[in-house]
């Protein structure tokens, strides 16, 4: 218990992992460049922090993109429950919303920070100040800060990914593994938005589609993805898109189309579409479109099946109206790339999950060295799953050690 302990990153995984070690008596330093601790917590969920999922276990792992085996025993030793119960013991009530998001019922994620920052309170806090390198010597490790050097007998390194650097996290965690010989997954976007070449795309800019389906074949595997997407100026993001952008990694052969209506089958479709023909005969094509889809898709829509917005119903060809239906379950996006690793919501790839002990964190090469949260070559979707992930193997690091 006398041993000396850093823990690199003041973030949601350093702050929590710090917390319980203090608890149980360990001399535990958390260290961090930013002037305040969790300044990434402050953005999360705009900035309400959706800080977990209440789901099981299980659902935790159908969640997660890259790492699902090496999170299970994490995810069984600490889960989004205990996640729940620790904020609500701490005197931070939560809700949960739509999808089994959890959130603080004050919808202020300052208030996870305060209590990831109470619960750590028996921790040494430098915060300003950089670290800047980690080597092994016989006596602990030696860390080198912008202010000087500084020994302890054990480090867990939490420093989060590469995405949103002006929040603290920049990457340093795979420059010390590097150094220290661990392998680390080239780091690359996640859950970010997903750039296509469409010159309509800026048109359409803020348009949101709900209860749609997000189809893509990335290298030749389908995915498919129901719910809500947003247009940006250059690129299709919210929940599914931003999703559907950590399948795609690094693909280069994807082609992406959307689903306007995948409650209907083609067949069904086309009745509706008959039947709307048949109540409408003397009215534009365009009146029709628009019951289909939004007013601000209904011109890309005609333009992309070559149909003029005046054209009478009654003179549609069967040729026209099924180039409507095709069009309506398969309207093709050409796909440019995936937004950089700086603006994803999280880091793709990290820590080579071989190198480490996936029931301590520990790293199985050097002893007394852990890696958490982030850092790791674990991503998730969106719902709260990432934040459980840092819980979960700050977790399983300060509670096994
Ligand atoms: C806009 C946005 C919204 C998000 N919303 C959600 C959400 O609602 N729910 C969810 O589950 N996830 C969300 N995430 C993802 C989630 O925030 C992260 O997965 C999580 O914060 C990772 O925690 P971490 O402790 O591993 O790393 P971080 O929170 O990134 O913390 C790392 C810390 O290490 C410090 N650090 C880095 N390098 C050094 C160094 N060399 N020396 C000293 N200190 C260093 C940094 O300053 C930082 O404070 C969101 C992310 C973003 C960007």
């Amino acid at each position: 218990m006398n041993d000396k302990i850093l823990v690199v990153g003041a973030g949601a995984s350093g702050l929590f992992c710090g917390g319980i070690l203090s608890h149980k008596g360990y001399d535990v330093t958390i260290i961090d460049g930013n002037e305040k601790c969790g300044k990434k917590i402050y953005i999360t969920g705009k900035g309400r922090c959706n800080l977990t999922n209440n789901c099981s276990a299980q659902e935790y792992l159908n969640n997660v993109v890259h790492g699902e085996k090496f999170m299970m025993s994490a995810i069984n030793g600490f889960n989004s429950q205990d996640t729940i119960a620790f904020f609500e013991n701490l005197g931070m009530k939560t809700k949960t919303e739509r999808g089994g998001r959890v959130f603080p019922e004050s919808d202020k994620a300052s208030d996870v920070t305060k209590y990831l920052v109470k619960n750590a309170e028996k921790c040494k806090f430098i915060l300003n100040e950089k670290v800047n390198d980690i080597s092994v010597s016989a006596e602990g490790f030696k860390v080198t800060t912008d202010h000087g050097h500084y020994l302890f007998d054990k480090v867990i390194v939490a420093t989060g990914g590469k995405s949103y650097p002006a929040t603290g996290s920049k990457g340093d965690g795979y420059k010390f593994a590097k150094k220290l010989g661990l392998s680390v997954v080239n780091p690359r976007s996640a859950l970010a938005p997903i750039k296509i070449k469409d010159k309509f795309c800026s048109n359409l800019e803020g348009l949101s589609l709900k209860n749609v389906m997000l189809c893509c074949q990335i290298s030749g595997r389908n995915k498919q993805l129901f719910g809500e997407m947003l247009f940006t100026n250059d690129a299709i993001s919210g929940p599914i898109a931003l999703s559907m952008s950590s399948y795609v990694a690094d693909a280069k052969d994807v082609k992406i189309s959307i689903d306007f209506k995948p409650a209907l089958t083609v067949e069904q479709l086309e009745k509706r579409l008959l039947n709307d023909f048949k109540e409408n005969l003397n009215k534009n094509i365009t009146y029709i479109i628009k019951g289909l889809l939004p007013n601000r898709l209904v011109d890309v829509f005609l333009k992309r099946i070559n149909l003029s917005g005046e054209t009478k119903v009654n003179s549609v060809t069967i040729s026209q109206r099924q180039a409507i239906i095709r069009c309506l379950k398969n309207f093709e996006l050409t796909f440019d790339s995936i937004y950089p690793v700086e603006s994803g919501i999280v880091t793709g790839g990290g820590i080579e999950l071989k190198e480490i002990n996936p029931k301590t964190m520990e790293c199985k090469k050097i002893k007394n060295l852990y890696f958490i949260g982030e850092v790791l070559d674990v991503d998730c979707l969106t719902g709260g799953f990432n934040l459980q992930t840092a819980f979960s193997t700050a977790y399983a690091c300060a509670n096994n050690m």
